[in-house]
């Protein structure tokens, strides 16, 4: 394969033949098109299919844009000052119409020709008993025939008001397009291997670009389509891979050989539960990365309630046989507070201490804490983004997990590797389930591990969906599981917890909560984002101690909390939330042996997207099908996790549609890696030098995770 440099393609567009520098000028402006190579990219949106010719009488009013072949009859001026119109009569064999100008009309007027054959393109709308097109573009039959790209699918590009103003509409971006293939097409250069393009049956390059904007046939259009969307998620998953190398080969871990008496006498004797089948698997995987020899970097995924906080645990007394300390930070106080609850209480016997550390632990606490940290005598430490703090020295860190991976940023992962000389080894753990293709976008130069197996005994959860209007047979329904001695959640929206109004919502709902269920047969517990932590742990701990039936909440205990005696979840406006939110609230029950319920309350009145998301729900508990309608529903960039990535401005691949063609490049890529594990040959060098020259292009795409 031979290689050019680059360069041409980095060419100002300024220096492109009929370009210059004003319209460089705007072109950079409005539409961020600066070289060559932007340019080229400059991908059409649509094409207008100009390989079809219509007659005057096939025309009806639901049709697009079309084209008619036919003479002008007359032309004549209509109306005054502002109505004044330009006004032609035009024919075929069929029959007539009206064409129509309201602006330009001295200059349109004065290029038209009557009595000879043209090609009429654009809308037909019917009016007064006629068919008519306002503003058609007009081209002379003979003129249209002598063009290359004449009577083929046309490209049509986004542009924007101020360059229609200065003449730079879709067709003058055709035409710089079309000049620039035309000069320096044979100069575009191939950067898949041939190797790739055969097995994946990809249509040579300086082909496909010809194609993508000028295209000869739908075929070949979708054919260079693919092409170039494979082109751009294999380098995207080059530079996630090549920087996965390079980290594994820089780096060094902290080696946890030994499996000593913690992780042992743990194992044996106070495991409470036989561990799933996917639990032991991927604690394998982790206890090969931490034994490597490199910096462990792994991505836990699992469903809500599949267990991941002892595969966790584990991880940390492996750490602790091998002297070093651990830490998980959490998202919430409440989400770290449980933790430590439950990991106390899995630790109690063991002589292993684990401390918590929030915003809200006291000034005394917080300084034997940090002297514990320090020293070495406390080896496990539960917190909040309070971990990060500078304050918060160890003695040796050697594993950090990070729960609930999508709310913290990549700053925040980096403050805490800093913790110790040697990076501490990371496992970042989700409950989020990401669509595959989004995870191997986004975590692509992380290990994934997946736990895909919920623990035995679970029945699955039944969802059902409730108007308002049926609230009194819910607050019936409630009432019998109280009775059953099953606890309940009713949690209410608050999307935004500085929003007044959904606080008077909460206390509203409330206040005709505690009316339907009254004391002393029924005590209530409330938790919401504007109380104090003390308070917020409060209520939470009389919920979890069994002492009130109902909690009445916000969306706070979305993430993590686990109260296995609560089996109903009641979602109160479950319209308004999203559906990881919806699958993240009812993953808070089915987490006893009873039978659980999740009841999404909604108007009577739903949007389509709404009715979806309901329905959903209702159909399956399956995070990674709910995960993949909801990236159909919003598409990638609203999805949890994403936002900040900037991961996702591809040029013409879309993460949502081309999930196979991504795991296509994957795939190829691994191949090639698998060939040449160094990187030192030819392909992986010459492919690094394609990706060099457009990293520019995508300055994000270097700084994931
Ligand atoms: P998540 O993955 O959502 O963080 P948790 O770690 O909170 O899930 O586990 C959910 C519940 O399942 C907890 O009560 C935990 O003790 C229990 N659990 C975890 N693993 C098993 C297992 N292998 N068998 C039975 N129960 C388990
Ligand atoms: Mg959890």
């Amino acid at each position: 394969m031979s290689f050019r440099t680059p360069d041409l393609w980095q060419t100002p567009i300024e220096f492109l033949k009929g370009v210059g520098p004003m319209r460089a000028e705007w072109l950079k402006g409005e539409l961020g098109i600066s070289t060559f190579d932007d340019l080229l990219q400059y991908y059409p949106f649509r094409h207008i299919d100009r390989t079809t010719f219509y007659k005057i009488n096939q025309l009806n009013e639901l049709q697009a844009y079309v084209q008619v072949v036919g003479k002008l009859l007359s032309l004549k001026l209509v109306g005054e000052g502002g109505k004044r119109r330009l006004v032609a009569d035009f024919i075929d064999e069929t029959g007539k119409m009206e064409l129509v100008w309201f602006q330009g009309i001295k200059w349109v007027q004065s290029g038209l020709r009557l009595n000879e054959p043209y090609v009429v393109f654009g809308k037909p709308n019917f009016f007064k008993g006629q068919y008519n097109m306002a503003h058609p573009e007009m081209e002379l039959l003979s003129e249209a025939r002598s063009k290359p790209q004449g009577m083929r699918l046309h490209p049509v590009y986004n542009t924007t008001e101020k360059l229609k103003q200065k003449s730079i509409d879709s067709k003058a971006i055709a035409k710089m397009i079309w000049q620039l293939l035309e000069l320096h097409g044979h100069q575009i250069t191939e950067n898949l291997p041939l190797t790739v393009r055969q097995q994946y049956q990809l249509m040579e390059r300086t082909l496909a670009f010809r194609q993508v904007h000028f295209p000869s046939d739908p075929e070949k259009l979708e054919a260079s389509r693919q092409r170039l969307k494979f082109e751009e998620l294999f380098f995207l998953q080059f530079g996630l891979l090549s920087n996965k190398k390079r980290r594994l080969a820089g780096s060094r871990g902290h080696l946890f050989l030994k499996v000593g008496d913690f992780f042992n006498g743990f194992y044996k004797y106070h495991l409470p539960f036989e561990l799933t089948e996917a639990q032991k698997r991927v604690l394998r995987e982790i206890r090969a990365d931490l034994g490597s020899g490199k910096q462990m970097n792994r991505l836990l995924q699992g469903d809500v309630g599949s267990g991941k906080t002892v595969v966790a645990l584990l991880a940390m007394l492996l750490a602790a046989d091998n002297g070093f300390q651990a830490c998980i930070m959490a998202p919430t106080e409440i989400l770290a507070t449980q933790h430590h609850q439950s990991i106390s209480e899995m630790l109690s016997g063991t002589g292993l201490e684990v401390g918590l550390l929030t915003g809200s632990t006291k000034i005394k606490e917080r300084r034997r804490l940090h002297e514990a940290l320090r020293s070495g005598e406390l080896h496990f430490l539960v917190g909040t983004h309070a971990l990060i703090e500078p304050e918060v020295a160890f003695q040796n860190l050697g594993l950090t997990i990070i729960d609930e991976q999508h709310r913290f940023g990549v700053a925040q992962r980096a403050a805490l590797w800093a913790k110790n000389a040697l990076s501490p080894h990371i496992l970042v753990m989700t409950a989020t389930p990401i669509p595959r293709t989004l995870a191997m976008t986004l975590y692509g130069d992380l290990d994934v591990s997946v736990i895909d197996e919920l623990p035995k005994g679970r029945k699955p959860i039944k969802t059902l969906h409730a108007n308002d209007s049926q609230r009194l047979r819910v607050f019936a329904f409630m009432r019998e599981q109280i009775a059953l001695g099953r606890q309940i959640y009713l949690v209410y929206p608050m999307i935004e917890e500085s929003e007044k109004s959904d606080l008077k919502f909460l206390m509203d709902g409330y206040e005709s909560v505690a009316r339907a269920f009254p004391r002393p047969n029924y005590q209530l517990s409330i938790v919401h984002g504007r109380m104090k932590a003390d308070d917020k742990q409060q209520e939470m701990s009389r919920f979890a101690s069994g002492n009130t039936n109902i909690m009445v909440a916000t969306t706070v205990i979305e993430v993590g909390v686990n109260v296995p005696n609560a089996s109903v979840m009641v979602v109160e406006n479950a319209e308004r939330f999203g559906l990881s939110q919806l699958h993240q609230l009812r993953g808070r029950v089915g987490r006893g042996a009873e039978q659980s319920y999740c009841i999404l309350m909604t108007g009577e009145k739903l949007s389509a997207d709404a009715a979806t998301r309901i329905k959903t729900m209702c159909e399956t508990n399956d995070g990674f099908r709910i995960a993949e309608v909801d990236l159909q529903l919003r598409g990638p960039g609203d999805m949890a996790g994403t936002q900040q990535s900037g991961t996702l401005d591809f040029a013409i691949a879309n993460i949502t549609e081309d999930g196979e063609l991504l795991r296509q490049a994957r795939m190829a890529l691994e191949q090639i890696f698998e060939n040449d594990p160094q990187g030192q040959g030819l392909v992986v060098r010459t492919l690094e030098l394609a990706y060099a020259s457009m990293r520019h292009k995508h300055k994000n795409w270097s700084a994931i995770s």
